[in-house]
């Protein structure tokens, strides 16, 4: 029987999936927005993210989005939080704005300077001096009492261009870890190997929290070449003879980008893991599509 066959019939628990969106630039992306919330709510998402525009420069995008998940919907936002270009105090702020919002949980990231990724990380005078610390402030931040949020983090198999050498990245993920973070969600990657091997490492250096793959679904390639070189990460030689002379062919490349989705999330699944984080994008059909091949039903509408 095809793995395709078996998705379909499975019995066995179904993954859980959380989805990253961006905050809308203009009222038709916000139109598209709420409809691929609609849409991909059904698959009961474990949580939804959106994330924060480099150099906070969606701030107010960032939570008006998640505030309007919190009220509106019974899906839980995560809310996306940078050090970039900001205090300390400001930062902080705007997580107590979160949570006034109905926000629960935060993915803390040192975030890339305003000239965008590759650029090198300035502390902002008064600011968060890396993750750790941002992860370590929110912890300590009592300006709303008893406020705790569930606090997920980046990682990344591939290192990130300011890596220093494996033995340094895990220990700067177990001291997010230490800090106070309660999952790790990687950057994207296409090899199952690259994910497990990532694993096999943090575990041998302490670090227990989940680690969840981040799967793109980004069906334009060009698109994607550009964000890869960008943060290093790799595509493989059979992603790029996949992809080749579908530049003119849209919907081609939207069945090869989910299909390369579900051979790698069924992969990661004989190996174990049970958890996947899908950048979206904002687009609903991709994500929708790579859920149900992976054998996930509809539940009763969420949204
Ligand atoms: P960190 O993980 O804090 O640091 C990046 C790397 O630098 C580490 O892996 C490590 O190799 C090295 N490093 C840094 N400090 C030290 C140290 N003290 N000792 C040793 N090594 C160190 N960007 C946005 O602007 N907005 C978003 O919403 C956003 N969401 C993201 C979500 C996910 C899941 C991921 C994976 C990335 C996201 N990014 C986002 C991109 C991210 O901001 C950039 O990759 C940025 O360059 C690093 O931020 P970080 O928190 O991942 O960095």
């Amino acid at each position: 029987m095809s793995q395709l066959a078996i998705a379909a019939q499975q019995t066995s628990p179904a993954p859980n999936v959380s989805f990253e969106f961006f905050p809308p630039k203009s009222d038709k992306m916000e139109a598209k927005l709420w409809e691929s919330v609609a849409r991909l709510s059904p698959m009961a998402p474990k949580f939804v993210s959106v994330t924060y525009g480099a150099g906070g420069s969606t701030r107010d995008r960032t939570q008006k989005t998640v505030a309007k998940i919190a009220q509106d919907t019974a899906l839980k936002p995560a809310a996306h939080l940078t050090c970039v270009g900001a205090t300390k105090q400001e930062v902080l702020q705007v997580a107590e704005d979160f949570w006034k919002a109905g926000v629960r949980h935060l993915v803390a990231l040192r975030g890339d300077p305003p000239e965008g990724m590759g650029a090198k990380f300035q502390q902002h005078p008064g600011g968060f001096r890396d993750s750790v610390d941002l992860i370590a402030g929110v912890r300590e931040y009592n300006g709303v009492p008893d406020a705790r949020f569930e606090i997920s983090v980046s990682c990344y198999p591939e290192q990130h261009p300011d890596s220093l050498g494996w033995d340094e990245d895990i220990a700067f993920l177990k001291a997010k870890q230490d800090a106070g973070a309660d999952r790790a969600i990687t950057q994207f990657f296409f090899e199952p190997d690259t994910y497990m091997r990532f694993l096999e490492r943090a575990r041998a250096g302490g670090v227990t929290m989940p680690i969840v793959p981040g799967i793109m679904l980004q069906p334009n390639f060009n698109g994607l070449k550009r964000i890869a070189g960008l943060c290093q990460a790799s595509l493989p030689n059979w992603l790029h003879e996949l992809y080749e002379g579908t530049e003119d062919d849209p919907e081609t490349r939207e069945l090869i980008t989910a299909n390369v989705a579900v051979e790698l999330c069924h992969n990661l699944s004989e190996q174990g893991v049970e958890d996947f984080h899908f950048y979206t994008l904002n687009r609903a059909n991709l994500a929708l599509s790579t859920c149900r091949l992976l054998g996930m039903k509809p539940q009763a509408a969420t949204a």
